[in-house]
């Protein structure tokens, strides 16, 4: 029971009891008795989860979904394949690489995370501003609906205008209108080469001046992450990075069919950025070099834990083009509320993640935290972006939805969740569906 109270996030409940459906009738069967007998049920995939979504906090049952992992169909020829929600994101990528295709969203939790978890939470990647999210790929799905009714809907084509687009609806609801069973993911071909550049700026202007540029000159880079100075000062004092104190450090990737293309694109992003007043320019050689480039940017999280004890990431996203200001408004977030913010993600589609890191056991850190972790998603919104680009809302968002919901929008939420499920049986208690708040 312990096993399925938590998820990667700090939210803990015990559930009552784990069922392992093997079937979506063994679903079907569970909400059935939930409504019944009128107990909560909770739908878990992984538990890698970030925001509680997964988290049972009216005890109830757990439907564990890890047994239903069989991939049931692989269709190159038609560029779909039919998965049960149990497989982990990798084993599906580890069966697609050899055919030189791959479901392209690829989110950093990947080797653990299911395809079920992914649908449920419209899960995204590093190479999100090129290949897009999850809902990108969905082409069809089975879901059991609260009630027990078991309903498949999407299609198995490229293209399908029939009927109101249901399959749509259940990604990114974080499982609060029905059980995912089976799913048909578009998938891609996988670029066969790619190129690897690091770019320094000393002025997060000069940055934000280049990101626009590389914008406007049409070329989408497929991996565009940045950090900015706080993060790249808290690598230097960590002693393992000979890097200069600058503002800015972005690491791209560009791709494409051959080499010379994936080159071309990156040699043009080298000359913008060194036009917008880029310090330092390096374009990797080999494999082991584009490797040693990244070498900073993945070593964020291992050295953030030697400075503090606790690190709580958020994910605001913006328009691209807000991302200095949003940096910008960060740090006088940090420096009025006393904190070590760190801002760290993906500036090709204006996802990062200010990390707001602190020691539990100071006394009233807490309400800063939570100050912070306030202003930041104000912020966000006032400058025309979204509480999170990826993570989600569950538990621990749920009281800033007001911050980018009108009224009406929220309460349109909570009477289809209604609509879906009567009786408030499925996954209750997430995304502020019950009272206004
Ligand atoms: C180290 C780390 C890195 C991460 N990186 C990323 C990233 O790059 N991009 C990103 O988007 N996320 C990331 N995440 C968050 C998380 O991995 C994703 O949200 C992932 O999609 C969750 O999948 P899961 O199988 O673990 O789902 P769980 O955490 O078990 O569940 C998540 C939600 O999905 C629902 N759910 C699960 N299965 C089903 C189903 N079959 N039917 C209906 N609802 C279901 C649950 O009820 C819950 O609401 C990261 C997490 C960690 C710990």
């Amino acid at each position: 029971l312990w096993a399925a109270a938590f998820d990667a996030s700090d939210w803990r409940t015990k559930p009552n009891a784990v069922v392992w459906p093997s079937s979506s009738a063994d679903v079907a069967a569970v909400l059935k008795l939930a409504n019944r007998h009128d107990f909560a049920v909770t739908v878990r995939g992984a538990g890698t989860g970030l925001v509680g979504s997964a988290i049972p906090v009216r005890s109830g049952v757990v439907l564990d979904m890890s047994r239903m992992n069989q991939i049931l169909a692989v269709r190159v020829e038609d560029r779909y394949v039919v998965v049960q929600p149990g497989v982990i994101y990798r084993d599906l990528d580890r069966v697609l690489e050899p055919l030189g295709f791959a479901f392209p969203p690829d989110p950093a939790s990947g080797p653990a995370c299911t395809l079920g978890g992914n649908v449920a939470t419209n899960a995204g990647g590093i190479r999100g501003a090129k290949y897009g999210v999850t809902r990108d790929y969905l082409l069809g799905l089975e879901v059991v609906l609260p009630r027990g009714d078991v309903i498949r809907t999407g299609c198995r084509t490229m293209k399908s205008v029939s009927g109101v687009p249901l399959a749509g609806l259940f990604c990114g609801s974080e499982g609060v209108l029905g059980v995912i069973t089976e799913i048909t993911l578009k998938i891609s071909p996988r670029p066969k080469a790619k190129s690897t550049g690091l770019v320094l700026f000393r002025r997060l202007e000069d940055a934000g001046e280049a990101i626009g540029r590389i914008t406007r000159a049409g070329i989408i880079p497929a991996v565009m992450e940045m950090m900015d100075k706080a993060t790249i000062d808290m690598l230097i004092e960590s002693g393992g990075f000979d890097l200069p104190r600058v503002e800015a450090f972005l690491v791209m990737e560009t791709d494409g069919f051959t080499s010379t293309e994936a080159a071309a694109q990156m040699e043009a992003i080298i000359d913008i950025c060194r036009d917008a007043g880029a310090l330092e320019v390096k374009m990797a050689e080999s494999p082991k070099q584009a490797a040693d480039l990244w070498q900073a940017r993945r070593s964020i999280g291992p050295v953030s834990i030697k400075h503090w004890p606790v690190g709580l990431v958020e994910d605001v996203t913006v328009p691209m083009s807000q991302i200095p200001d949003l940096l910008k408004g960060v740090r006088e977030i940090a420096a009025h509320n006393q904190l070590d913010i760190i801002n760290f993600g993906h500036c090709g589609d204006g996802n990062l993640h200010p990390q707001i890191m602190f020691d539990p056991a100071e006394d009233g850190i807490d309400a800063r935290v939570e100050r912070a972790a306030s202003e930041i998603f104000q912020l966000a919104c006032r400058l025309g972006g979204t509480l999170s680009g990826e993570h989600g809302i569950g538990l621990s968002k749920a009281g800033f939805l007001k911050f980018e919901h009108q009224p009406e929008e929220l309460e349109l939420m909570r009477e289809l969740k209604g609509l879906f499920d009567p009786n408030n049986i499925l996954n209750p208690g997430k995304m502020g569906l019950e009272a206004p708040s």
